[in-house]
Parts: structure tokens; C-alpha cells; sequence
């Protein structure tokens, strides 16, 4: 198999340390809010190397966190805590904000077919690893104290920067987001491990420590969990393209430097998602999550598809125009699917073969998945039995994870789940006429209607401030 790996910038064999076994961590969201579409296209892309990898045949140990404490607004390590932030803006705890964004972004994937890595660990759930990673690295003379903080010495090294000389970039972080540079700092990339000292004395999350009370920084939990879930080496680390610099850049510096000796042998990033204003990005307040491009008339299948039909290298714009002739082209994949039957006649093995070898070459070229694609439809004009296209087209199916086996087993796929206005109105005059039906005492006629409303998949949910309805699949 050929990766692309970031940082030596070129396409290599594929070797994972112990044959057969990959060991594989994934920074996962910051809880503050909804994930976005373009944090999906990463984890959708993460996801198809995972299957990829299981696919040729190998073992996948994969971990990943999940950020409650210690992202600050800017990636510099200033401004306020994202959690606190997030706390504030919808007046609950910090726990309860990361309950509830990290249900959200669970209930996200399951919808996408991404499957939840065997291993996800909060932040907050491994503060000791942190405190025995940040003391090793004082005691190696890696780290030290200075206004309260422990900070990362990165002039201990003489290979900070691993993914390309980030020079313009890095000055940029510290002013970032209009957030002002951190004084604590003996120069300008070292990073916050430990905070003690913190603008906002508030803060929700602290923790004993050698250095007082406080909380870990925001790089240090990716080591630490990858540490103690993983062991001192690493066979893929992933992320989007933002996180090279300083995040990934500074887990390297600080777990090489706690391990002492070269720690991640391939580093997969994920290109960005754009709108038509540039990157999308939480912070920047209105944007897209699934359940919007779902509203919107593009099921999570169909958001997966678009995905799928572009290069993770690739910087991916989301238009209408672009997830509108996705749709089509997924719909139309869906509906010759569906047509396949059953024949209980042989597999032609030789053109099972054939076109499975296409598929597995195709994805094993640096996850190609639009060529992928490409074979799937291939294999829907070829003139053969069903049975070997539906074998074929299950087979697939493990890597795209595109709902092919639903289609195939006449389940109905959601292309589309937005409702069409019209149906929206007669659902909206059926809950009524049902209001004033339960008013008047005459319960038969409330269930009748709320019986034949399920019949066409609207599923009514009585709240105190009314009825609303949902559609079911
Ligand atoms: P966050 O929740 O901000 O920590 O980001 C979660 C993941 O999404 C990280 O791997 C980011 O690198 C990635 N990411 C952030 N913005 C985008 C984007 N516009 N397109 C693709 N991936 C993104
Ligand atoms: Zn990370």
C-alpha cells in the first residue's frame, strides 16, 4: 500500500512496525460546538483509511481523543479556553457542553458510516499522564517555569519544524484570532504544557500538580493519550491539514523528546473543506453541520459520497452546484444497485478477481477513492450475472461504507430527507386538526391521525410547547 506522508513530503510503501498490526491515533474534535462538515470530511477520510488498511489485511488499533480542556481560541496558546467559550455562549457547565457536542459528533458519525474508533479518551480523563510526561520533560532539561506556566523549550531542538519551514505561518499564530502574544514565552514557538497562570481564574477544569493548581495545554493531551494507549511508538498519526502547525509539530517535539527516539513513522492530513468565503471553521460562527446539509436536501450518504469523489489532498469547495450533481450521481449508483438481484447463479471468480484487484489497487494508491468510485460503476455496466456484481459490490462496500448493503437488500436509502413543502403543510394541518381533536376529548380520531401519519414515515413527538414530527427511514 502507498501513503502520502507529510512529513517527508512524498509517497512511500506503506510498512507498519509489527507486521500485520497498525497502530493509529486521531486527534478528535474540540467539544465546544457542533463539528462542521469540513471536521467530517476529515474524520470520513480517516475513517476509509482505517477500512482501507483492514481491508489489505491489517489489524487497526485506533485511538482517539476528544478535546475538553486546554484548546485555546488561538492555537498560539491565548485567548480564552474554547470549552469555557462554548459554556458561556449556551449557559451550562463545561461538562455539560462536552456531553452534549460529543453525543453530537458520535451521533455525526454513526450517521456518516464512520465507525467510532475502539479506543476515545478525553482529555480530561488523563491528567496523570500529563503530569508524568510534563515532569520528565523538566527533569530532561526540555522544559521549564516561567510566569507560572510550563513551557516547551523548543530551541532544544535542533529539527523542530517536521512538516516544512512554517516560518511565515508560525509569527502569524501568536496574533491570530486578535489575540495578544503570550510574554511567558523564552521564544516564540514554545507551548504552553501546563497553565497555571491563566486570565481567567474561573476556569472551570483545574488539577493538582507539581507546578500548582491549573490545566494541561492543549498539545500535551494528544501525547499523553497516544502514550498510554499506544506505547512510545506510532505507525499513522492523523489530522486535518490545520494541525501540522503548531499542533502536530509540537506533539512530536514533545513525545520524541519524553520517548527519545523518532516517535510516528507516517503523518495522513486531511486537506480543507472550503466554502465560498475560504476555509470553514467553527469559530467563525455560522456554519455548516450535517443536520444543516441534510435540511438542506443532502442526506449524510450523500455528503459521504461527495467526499469520497474527491482526493484527501485536495482542497474540496462545498457548493450547491458541487454536492447537487453528487446527489444525482449517488442517486442514480443507489438505484442501479437496488435493481440487482439475486440470480443463485455462480460468481465468475475470474472477473471477481479482476475487478477487485482494480478496486484494491485504486484505494491502496494513496486512498484514490474517486477511482474507487469509478470501479463500482464499472462493475454495474459489466456484462455478467448479478451475483457477481452484488459480490463484488459488498466487497466494496467495506471500504466506501456507502450503504450499498441497504440498497442491495431493498432497504430504502436516504438520498434526500428534507421535506418538501407541500408535505410540510399537510403534516403541519394534520397536527393540527389532531390538536383540536384531543381538545375536544376525541382520542380516536388524535390516534388515527397520528397512525396515518406514520404510515407515510412522519413520526409525531408531543412537546409541552406542541407537536413537532420527524421523518423516519
Ligand atoms: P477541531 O474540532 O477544531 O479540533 O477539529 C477537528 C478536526 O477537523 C481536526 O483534524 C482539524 O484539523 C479538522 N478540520 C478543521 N477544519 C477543517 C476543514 N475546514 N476541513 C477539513 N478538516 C478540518
Ligand atoms: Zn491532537
Amino acid at each position: 500500500m502507498k501513503l502520502y506522508n507529510s512529513e517527508s513530503r512524498t509517497i512511500e510503501d506503506f510498512k507498519s512496525r509489527v507486521e500485520g498490526v497498525v497502530d493509529m491515533y486521531t486527534c478528535g474534535p474540540t467539544v465546544y460546538h457542533f463539528a462542521h462538515v469540513g471536521n467530517l470530511r476529515s474524520y470520513i477520510m480517516e475513517d476509509v483509511l482505517q477500512r482501507t488498511l483492514e481491508y489489505v489485511g491489517y489489524k487497526v488499533n485506533r485511538v482517539m481523543n476528544i478535546t475538553d480542556v486546554g484548546h485555546l481560541q488561538s492555537d498560539g496558546d491565548t485567548g480564552e479556553d474554547k470549552m469555557l467559550k462554548g459554556a458561556e455562549r449556551e449557559n451550562k457547565t463545561v461538562m455539560e457542553i462536552a456531553k452534549q457536542y460529543t453525543d453530537a459528533f458520535k451521533n455525526d458519525c454513526e450517521r456518516l458510516n464512520i465507525r467510532w474508533p475502539e479506543t476515545v479518551v478525553p482529555a480530561t480523563g488523563c491528567i496523570d499522564e500529563y503530569i508524568k510526561i510534563i515532569s520528565r520533560l523538566i527533569d530532561n532539561g526540555f522544559a521549564y517555569l516561567s510566569n507560572g506556566n510550563v513551557y516547551f523549550d523548543s530551541s532544544k531542538l535542533k529539527d523542530y519544524y517536521r512538516f516544512g519551514n512554517q516560518g511565515k505561518e508560525d509569527l502569524a499564530v501568536g496574533v491570530r484570532e486578535s489575540v495578544e502574544e503570550d510574554l511567558g514565552k523564552k521564544n516564540k514557538n514554545d507551548f504552553v504544557l501546563w497553565f497555571t497562570k491563566s486570565k481567567f481564574e474561573n476556569h472551570a477544569l483545574k488539577w493538582d500538580s507539581p507546578w500548582g493548581v491549573g490545566y494541561p495545554g492543549w498539545h500535551i493531551e494528544c501525547s499523553g493519550i497516544s502514550h498510554k494507549y499506544l506505547g512510545e511508538y506510532l505507525d499513522i498519526h492523523c489530522g486535518g491539514v490545520d494541525n501540522k502547525f503548531p499542533h502536530h509539530t509540537n506533539e512530536i517535539a514533545q513525545t520524541e523528546s519524553f520517548v527519545g527516539h523518532k516517535w510516528c513513522n507516517y503523518w495522513f492530513h486531511v486537506e480543507h473543506l472550503n466554502d465560498k468565503a475560504g476555509k470553514m471553521s467553527k469559530s467563525k460562527g455560522d456554519f455548516l453541520t450535517l443536520s444543516k446539509v441534510d435540511e438542506m436536501g443532502y442526506s449524510p450518504m450523500v455528503y459521504r459520497f461527495f467526499c469520497l469523489q474527491s482526493h484527501y489532498r485536495k482542497q474540496l469547495v462545498f457548493s450547491e452546484e458541487a454536492i447537487n450533481s453528487a446527489k444525482s450521481a449517488y442517486q442514480k449508483l443507489i438505484k442501479r444497485i437496488s435493481s440487482l438481484k439475486n440470480e443463485g447463479k455462480e460468481i465468475d471468480n475470474q472477473i471477481f478477481s479482476e475487478y477487485k484487484e482494480k478496486f484494491k489497487s485504486a484505494v491502496e494508491k494513496d486512498l484514490n477513492t474517486a477511482l474507487a468510485l469509478s470501479v463500482v460503476f464499472d462493475v454495474l455496466k459489466l456484462e455478467t450475472n448479478d451475483d457477481t456484481k452484488i459480490a463484488l459490490i459488498k466487497d466494496f462496500d467495506y471500504v466506501l461504507g456507502l450503504d450499498f448493503d441497504k440498497a442491495l437488500e431493498n432497504n430504502e436509502v436516504v438520498v434526500d430527507s428534507s421535506v418538501d413543502s407541500d408535505f410540510e403543510a399537510y403534516i403541519n394541518e394534520m397536527i393540527e386538526k389532531r390538536r383540536l381533536a384531543k381538545a375536544n376529548k376525541d382520542y380516536k380520531t388524535a390516534d388515527e391521525i397520528r397512525n396515518e401519519l406514520k404510515e407515510k414515515n412522519v413520526e409525531l413527538i408531543d412537546t409541552p410547547q406542541g407537536t413537532t414530527f420527524k421523518i423516519i427511514s
